[in-house]
């Protein structure tokens, strides 16, 4: 069992290792504390169900203070660019978001994933076909993911979202669902 110094300091770590692969100054100025819900020391789970795919996925990927690279491992895969099978390291704060959109809704449902990672191609190809999908997109980076709830209404999960102030917040109201990204606070 670490001290507890030490756990803080790991968990710093993982995230510090993940920034360092980003654009350095725009990400470590993106990181913004926000509402936290979940306990330091809580586990921290994640159930999905991918809507292209139809793979179900439920992973620990956070106990004892400290974020599980297995987890973690498993979740990135899970969360590939489904159309080139790319895969790419997901930001941990995206999951921390979600987990604790999980726990402000009371959501017992999975999120479905409509897209998370998204490769260079992918994303050059769905703003080819009008997709409104943004250049520069934090899904490029693994900053950023599209999820619904079967339970919770979409502008519900848009209002939690943009209560945590832990980022970006999109409500997409025809396709039914919220992007959610660990940029700047702002919403659309
Ligand atoms: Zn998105």
């Amino acid at each position: 069992m670490l001290s507890p110094r030490l756990e803080v300091e790991t968990h710093c770590a993982t995230r510090r290792l993940f920034l360092r692969g980003m654009a350095g100054a725009l990400a470590a100025a993106a990181v913004a504390p926000g509402r936290l819900l979940a306990g330091p020391k809580e586990e921290r789970l994640l159930s999905f169900v991918h809507t292209h795919t139809h793979e179900h996925l439920t992973v620990p990927y956070f106990a004892d203070g400290a974020y599980l690279p297995e987890g973690l491992s498993t979740l990135n895969s899970f969360l590939k660019d489904f159309r080139t099978g790319d895969e790419h390291p997901i930001d941990p704060a995206l999951y921390d978001i979600l987990n604790d959109l999980r726990l402000a809704t009371a959501s017992k449902s999975p999120f479905q994933v409509i897209s998370a990672y998204r490769s260079p191609h992918t994303n050059a190809m769905l703003r080819e076909n009008g997709r409104g999908v943004a250049k520069g997109s934090l899904h490029l980076q693994g900053r950023a993911i599209d999820v619904r709830l079967a339970d919770v209404g979409s502008a519900s999960l848009r209002d939690a979202a943009v209560e945590l102030q832990r980022g970006g917040v999109g409500y997409y109201r025809g396709p039914d669902f919220v992007h959610v990204d660990t940029g700047r606070v702002r919403r659309w």
